[in-house]
């Protein structure tokens, strides 16, 4: 796991897009047999193709709207591999591949395809005249965009402008950590998960977290998963720390305060109790 993890952490692709990943490593992402396991509901089948059990890697590969996408990315050759190696090792294995495609890496491809593969299932835009061939480009642009943006990163340094600086994470300073948390939530208020990792002037993971919160808005999500970064990083004893957040309204709450009365005070303060500690904390803006 830790190897895969690695491979996940390194793929030249958003920020966001490797939290995903993680999550998908993890197996925390929700699909309908896990709903069924647990029944919120009673049937495990796919709602979108009605032909089989909504799995992680039916959502990801197998249901027939992201079949044909791989189908026209992967070689005819590969095609078999790639549709039967269980999730792991699919997720392990391309993840590993840097062979070069028209000025991006196919790992680049593959992690921009399953995230947005998913992102486009929770909108629930994929229907029978699902526009197929659009896809296509839009992805391979995509992967052409985030390498060139990586590329002149690496050239520019790290100090380039926005988008660039997001596009790939920068590691801390010297002597500082980093945790980066994310928090999804279907609709708002909606079922909310929140994930984070912490890593190290080298970006090295040295930790992370990921926590299904139940029905609640997204600012709610948001500080749940900060709230979760900093007891990590604490409890790792970690001396020095940048908590990046891409929320305005959250960041607003930690420098302008926030009134006793809002809802979402108790929180804050659960925040505060960490920032009062024997550590150095700052937190950024980032944004995605
Ligand atoms: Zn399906």
């Amino acid at each position: 796991m830790q190897a895969l993890f690695t491979r996940i952490w390194h793929v030249i692709a958003s920020e966001q897009t490797r939290v995903f990943l993680w999550l998908v490593a993890r197996q925390v992402i929700m699909t309908n047999m896990k709903r069924q396991r647990r029944h919120l509901t009673d049937t495990g089948i796919c709602q979108v193709c009605k032909g089989g059990e909504e799995s992680i890697l039916h959502i990801l590969r197998d249901c027939p709207a992201m079949f044909e996408i791989w189908s026209r990315f992967v070689p005819m050759a590969k095609q078999g591999e790639f549709f039967n190696t269980p999730l792991l090792g699919w997720l392990y294995e391309n993840l590993g591949v840097h062979t070069e495609i028209g000025r991006y890496n196919w790992s680049t491809l593959f992690a921009i395809t399953t995230w947005w593969g998913w992102k486009w299932r929770c909108w629930n835009v994929f229907g029978k005249t699902g526009k197929c061939r659009d896809r296509v480009k839009f992805l391979r642009d995509l992967a052409k965009e985030t390498s060139e943006a990586h590329t002149k990163g690496r050239e520019r340094g790290t100090a380039g402008v926005r988008v660039e600086r997001h596009i790939v994470w920068t590691p801390p300073i010297s002597g500082w950590f980093k945790v980066n948390t994310d928090a999804a939530s279907k609709g708002n208020p909606g079922r909310a998960l929140a994930g984070g990792v912490l890593r190290d002037e080298d970006g090295t993971w040295c930790g992370g977290f990921a926590i299904n919160i139940g029905i609640c808005s997204a600012p709610l999500a948001e500080l749940w998963g900060i709230y979760y970064g900093l007891y990590m990083a604490w409890e790792k004893r970690v001396p020095r720390l940048i908590v990046e957040v891409d929320s305005e309204v959250v960041v607003s709450f930690f420098n302008a305060g926030i009134n006793d009365s809002h809802p979402l005070s108790f929180l804050v303060r659960l925040c505060y109790g960490f920032f009062s500690r024997d550590w150095l904390i700052r937190v950024i803006h980032v944004y995605s």
